[in-house]
């Protein structure tokens, strides 16, 4: 079930790159956001006769505490750009949690999560309940430089309740050079569950490591989406059911699913 709130903002702050946190509180989703589910969020002050952008956007619920919510999002148009310029009291119109395809974790023996740049944040959820569950887990969060693995503190936070955690970065500024699925091998074995949020290629390239493998894959994909619940059809991707809507029936999907990324 989903609710439509108007949330207020707790903080709003840079962090590091091009990536900002920003705090809600909003109670109802807070208490029922499954790993996996995003809101729909408006990137203007709510009820202040603004409607620019008028579509909400979609973001991951990165992490839930009590009554809030947290959000960590790339700036990278307009609507993200508006998105920094709100302050703590401001409210904003919030619909979610949204999404009925969220990562399982039922029966779940071993995980490995790989979190490509800001897809860290569509994983980090899950990686939280998997830690609650006591499931031994690696992350594998890579980004191109230092600076975007902004979500480098939330998964050093984690770490002190068992996870394991392994950066990479592309230009070797920081943990190890190169791409985190570089290194899947030495991680995963048939016991493996395999969970990942990130850029196109890296979801394509697991899509084929798990077929490859026989290894079960989760993957959370990224659309552009106008209304997030299912109506306007534009996110539409190709599986093994025919067309699905990625706001309706994802985002998460099994990798063996999907036909077409
Ligand atoms: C289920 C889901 C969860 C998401 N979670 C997060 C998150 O936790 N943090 C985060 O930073 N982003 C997340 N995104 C992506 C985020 O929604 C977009 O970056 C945002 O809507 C861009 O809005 P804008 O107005 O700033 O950009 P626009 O001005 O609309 O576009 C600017 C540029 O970004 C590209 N763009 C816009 N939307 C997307 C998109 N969905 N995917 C890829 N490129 C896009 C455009 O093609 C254009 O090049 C998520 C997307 C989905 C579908």
């Amino acid at each position: 079930m989903a609710f439509e709130v108007e949330a207020k903002v707790l903080e709003n702050r840079f962090v590091s790159g091009i990536t900002w946190e920003i705090r809600l509180e909003a109670e109802s989703i807070a208490k029922t956001t499954q790993p996996g589910q995003f809101v729909m969020l408006s990137t203007h002050v709510a009820d202040n006769g603004e409607y620019d952008p008028l579509n909400r956007r979609p973001f991951a619920v990165a992490d839930v505490e009590g009554s809030e919510i947290s959000i960590f999002y790339d700036v990278v148009g307009r609507g993200t750009r508006k998105l920094t310029l709100l302050r703590g009291g401001n409210r904003v119109h919030l619909l979610g949690p949204l999404g009925e395809g969220v990562f399982p974790t039922e029966g779940v023996k071993k995980a490995v999560v790989v979190a490509g740049g800001i897809g860290a944040s569509g994983v980090s959820l899950l990686v939280k309940r998997l830690a609650e569950k006591g499931i031994p887990t690696t992350v594998l969060y890579g980004a191109r430089g230092k600076e975007f693995l902004s979500m480098r503190g939330w998964y050093d936070k984690i770490s002190q309740r068992g996870v394991e955690i392994r950066y990479y970065t592309d230009d070797g500024s920081f943990g190890k050079k190169g791409f985190p699925v570089e290194d899947l091998d030495k991680f995963v074995d048939p016991q493996t569950v395999i969970y990942a949020c990130g850029p196109k290629p890296l979801l394509r390239y697991l899509k084929d490591y798990s077929r490859q493998r026989g290894v079960k894959t989760y993957l959370s994909l990224d659309r552009r989406m106008a209304c997030g619940w299912g109506v306007c059809l534009g996110c539409v991707i190709k599986t093994d059911r025919g067309f699905e809507r990625v706001c309706k029936e994802g985002p998460v999907f099994e990798a063996s699913r999907i036909v077409e990324l």
